[in-house]
């Protein structure tokens, strides 16, 4: 059960709300973000509505079954937009194109990544500097300062940044850098850090984990929400099977599903999702016709030198065309009237 309250409910209301909803076994949380407070009643017993209608300070009541709630569109029907300021949104009915290296190398690499994405019209730039590598002798990322130096290059831009935060200590540092937290798919279920992005008024985009479910996606966004951060975005970026032909298998069914599921807006990574670099232009736009509202993927001047991620990582020329071809065929989807 969701009940969304009043901005205006006074505390004894709330407080007498609480205890007539714990009356029928209900354990209530509450959740307060940017947009609202919320009570999340988890029980089992059977009741009607209309029995806490009556309360004064309540904006409405929803009754949602689902492991997810407040992620749910059983509640929320009207889509999230997430607004990044400038007039760069990642919400549904846009196509938001986010690209970038694998990780930020040097000053004269983000300075040419920039020109790049400024040519291409593109608004948002993905990278990082905390690298998870399956090799811990392997390049791991420039760090904080690498990040203060992207940072200031791409606001004098006019460019978004995503990147992956690792751990919790790691957020404050970072917070007044980012225009999006991004949890890689080594961290989908790293509960504290999902509860600590809670707390922060920064997007955060979640990556689905590398052997997870689409329900585990929505329930780790749940954390975030619940932990009162409601900016979230969900990311398809493959998921490992006994395929072994390509790096992920992109699981583009969870595209519609966490469509339907959720009011997020959902973006497809198809760099990880296929790791070959031949390939992602075609799941980049299998994608958008899938219906998502973003397309992630990674350029890189040489992406032979690239010091991570080169074998999925497109060329200057790759990515603008890449970036002409998805919104050419995004302007087709919205012809077709899918969802
Ligand atoms: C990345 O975006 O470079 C990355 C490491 O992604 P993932 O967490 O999906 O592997
Ligand atoms: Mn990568």
């Amino acid at each position: 059960m969701i009940i969304q309250l009043k901005p205006d409910i006074s505390e004894s209301q709330t407080e007498s709300l609480i205890n007539e909803i714990g009356q029928i076994g209900y354990k209530i949380t509450e959740v307060k973000t940017q947009e609202g407070t919320y009570l999340v009643g988890i029980g089992s017993s059977d009741f009607d509505i209309r029995r806490f209608g009556h309360h004064e300070g309540i904006q409405d009541i929803h009754i949602v079954s689902d492991a997810y709630k407040l992620v749910s569109r059983k509640w929320k029907v009207k889509p999230t937009s997430i607004d990044l300021g400038d007039g760069v949104f990642i919400k549904e009915g846009d196509m938001a194109i986010m690209a970038g290296p694998c990780s930020i190398e040097t000053e004269d690499q983000i300075v040419k990544v920039i020109d790049h994405l400024k040519a291409n019209d593109i608004k948002i730039m993905r990278g990082g500097v905390y690298k998870p590598r399956s090799s811990p002798y392997a390049f791991r990322g420039l760090g904080i300062d690498g990040l203060k130096l992207w940072h200031k290059l791409a606001s004098e831009a006019g460019i978004k940044i995503i990147t992956e935060v690792m751990q919790v200590s790691q957020i404050e540092e970072m917070l007044d850098y980012v225009d999006v937290f991004q949890v890689g798919a080594r961290n989908t279920q790293n509960f504290n850090l999902l509860d600590e992005l809670g707390k922060v008024d920064k997007p955060v985009m979640i990556k689905r984990g590398i052997s997870g479910t689409i329900e585990e996606l929505l329930q780790s966004a749940e954390y975030v929400f619940s932990g009162g951060n409601e900016k979230l975005i969900l990311c398809e970026r493959g998921i490992r099977t006994y395929e072994k032909a390509s790096r992920n298998t992109l699981d583009l069914n969870a595209v519609p599903i966490l469509k339907d599921k959720s009011h997020l807006p959902v973006v497809v990574d198809p760099s990880h999702g296929i790791g070959i670099r031949k390939f992602v232009h075609q799941m980049a736009l299998a994608g958008v016709m899938a219906g998502a509202d973003g397309i992630i993927y990674e350029t890189h001047e040489v992406p032979e030198k690239a010091y991570s991620d080169g074998q999925q990582t497109l060329n200057f020329a790759q990515s603008a065309q890449l970036t002409d071809q998805i919104r050419k065929i995004f302007a087709m989807r919205k012809t077709f009237d899918l969802l």
